[in-house]
């Protein structure tokens, strides 16, 4: 369960975690301080390890796209391909910041009133559960989930290449 943080507003660690939401593809933790009662929302670090991958992916194939394709790239798909490299360091370097804002005080919560609440959904746990492991394996989640695809991929090809030929 998360730490207590920092808080930069009256320079205690008494901001706890309150709450947990969870977004399509990353939770948000809302953390709240019980000294001023400023209260902030952090992404994981796990989650802006996922973002950062994936977003790197997409740019790299678009990339390879637009500059190896014939001729010169148009200015407006430039236009696009800049606009969504900062969009990219938007969703990931803002939140990231933020946990430098607010540093981790090592306190633990032995009660948090939302680890509790149970998720009935495979992908939401998957996400809980990547949260937790920080942000290289949330760097490192994505590769590993494209490796199993086109494993898996791979070994039916060879199946239906052996068996059913
Ligand atoms: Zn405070």
């Amino acid at each position: 369960m998360p730490n207590t943080r920092q808080c930069s507003n009256c320079k205690t660690p008494t901001m706890k975690p309150v709450s947990r939401k969870l977004q399509i593809y990353n939770s948000v933790i809302r953390y709240k301080c019980s000294n001023c009662s400023a209260n902030i929302e952090l992404t994981p670090l796990a989650s802006i390890g996922i973002q950062l991958t994936v977003g790197l992916l997409v740019l790299g194939f678009w990339g390879m796209i637009l500059f190896s394709g014939a001729g010169q790239a148009g200015t407006i798909s430039l236009l696009f391909y800049a606009g969504a490299w900062l969009l990219l360091f938007g969703i990931t370097i803002i939140p990231a910041l933020k946990h430098m804002q607010y540093p981790n005080s090592n306190i633990s919560n032995s009660q948090s009133p939302f680890e509790a609440t149970s998720n009935p959904h495979l992908l939401s746990r998957a996400i809980l559960w990547i949260d937790k492991q920080g942000f290289v394996a949330g760097m490192l989640a994505p590769i590993i989930f494209i490796a199993l695809i086109l494993g898996i991929a791979a070994l039916i090809g060879y199946i239906s290449f052996t068996y059913f030929e």
